[in-house]
């Protein structure tokens, strides 16, 4: 039983170069983002549409290698690859594309993504916490503003930018509600169709039907859950999935996991609700109530990064969760080291098993990390029989 309108969002991304396609003779501009830092507000103010070109598959790989160190994570080499063969149909959409100082590799790589097409790189600060890196991260965004304008002929009008923070906050809150579906008893949706949902959220041109659409999927939702069904057995374990980002091509993760007999109730990297948290309509200048928020993203590429560790705290307790799986994509080195702060919170605040994966895009260690996860899911398994849960009755 799956929701009528799953399909809709299963083919977002042929339904973003359909739209386009229409748009193309009123000269609208694409921008291409690789990462949540970038805000899309700002982009949708002047006229562009943003979309996504984060790579999420191993294909491009071999060619990106050609040119970059082999070791560096898979997401950077898959983005980069494509862009370097012209194989990805929303990179020869974009006009122009939006970087972002996070991790080093992804930073140095725009040098040549730059050489390719026109590139705006952000420089962010690492710190959420001193008062000079809002000051500072406010000046990248009225930066940003500058370039996107330059680039569209379209000057930002601060009403049409508080328009979008509205917009985008309510399709946000959408997305918020879908996901915490999944915090029911009985889970109404796979993780994996959960995960298609949530990635639409990159790929639409006209943000009124994607709200209408989100709205007839929370009504579906709403149906299914009152019906009692779920795709999973009963007592399979709930597992929140955090660290890097996943999606369709990138999924062996959260796949296996599933196979195994686990429920992914809840993803909190950045293709699940990390970066759901609205923007403040009320803050005068809408660039500093931008400036604000997107600087609060927990990411590890932050120092440090507790705003992470604080929303895991919610997300477990929110979708009572019976273990967490942290996936580090290799060589990305702020999720691998802050992977054992992560553990030891999730193990000694919380109890509950913790496993940390580090693996690629390949299909290599496929069986390998099935036995890994079938062993950590029986743990999890034995836990919920022996928690507090279970001795109380509710499960
Ligand atoms: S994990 Fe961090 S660097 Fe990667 S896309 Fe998310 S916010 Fe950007
Ligand atoms: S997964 Fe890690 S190394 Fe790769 S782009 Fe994101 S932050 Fe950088």
């Amino acid at each position: 039983m799956k929701p009528e309108s799953l399909e809709q969002f299963e083919k977002t991304g042929d339904r973003f170069l359909l739209d386009m396609a229409e748009l193309e003779e009123s000269g609208t501009k694409v921008a291409g983002l690789y990462c949540l830092f970038a805000p899309v507000e700002i982009v949708r103010a002047a006229g562009a549409i943003p979309v996504s070109l984060c790579g999420k598959k191993e294909k491009p790989i071999a060619e990106a290698e050609r040119i970059l160190p082999p070791n560096l994570c898979p997401l950077i080499k898959s983005s980069y690859g494509y862009a370097a063969t012209d194989t990805c149909p929303y990179f020869s959409a974009s006009d122009f594309l939006v970087g972002e100082t996070t991790c080093d590799g992804k930073k140095k790589m725009y040098e040549f993504l730059g050489q390719i097409k026109p590139l705006h790189l952000m420089h962010l600060p690492y710190t959420t916490s001193e008062p000079h890196a809002l000051h500072f991260w406010y000046e990248e965004l009225l930066r940003l503003g500058r370039f996107v304008e330059e680039h569209t002929g379209i000057k930002i009008d601060r009403e049409q930018l508080r328009s979008q923070i509205r917009v985008h906050n309510r399709m946000r809150s959408l997305v918020r509600k879908i996901s915490s579906f999944q915090a029911a008893e009985r889970i109404p949706l796979s993780g994996l169709d959960m995960m298609t949902v949530m990635e639409s959220k990159s790929f639409f041109v006209h943000p009124d039907r994607y709200i209408d659409l989100l709205e007839k999927f929370v009504s579906e939702l709403e149906t299914i859950a009152a019906s009692g069904y779920s795709p999973f057995e009963p007592g399979a374990p709930r597992i929140l999935l955090t660290g890097c980002p996943v999606g369709r091509g990138s999924e062996k993760v959260l796949r296996l996991i599933e196979e195994c007999g686990g429920a992914v109730v809840c993803m909190e990297n950045c293709t699940g609700v990390k970066g759901l948290d609205p923007v403040d309509e009320e803050e005068e200048d809408p660039f500093l109530a931008l400036a604000r928020r997107y600087l609060q993203l927990p990411c590890s590429c932050m120092a440090s990064n507790t705003g992470r560790l604080a929303l895991l705290d919610r997300l477990i307790g929110e979708y009572s969760a019976d273990g967490v799986v942290d996936l580090t994509w290799q060589c990305c080195h702020t999720y691998n080291i802050e992977s054992r702060i992560v553990g030891d919170r999730i193990e000694t605040k919380h109890s509950m098993p913790f496993l940390h994966i580090e693996t690629d895009y390949s299909n290599s260690d496929t069986e390998q990390l099935r036995t890994r996860i079938e062993a950590f899911l029986e743990v999890a398994r034995w836990k919920q029989s022996t928690g507090p849960a279970a001795q109380s009755g509710v499960r």
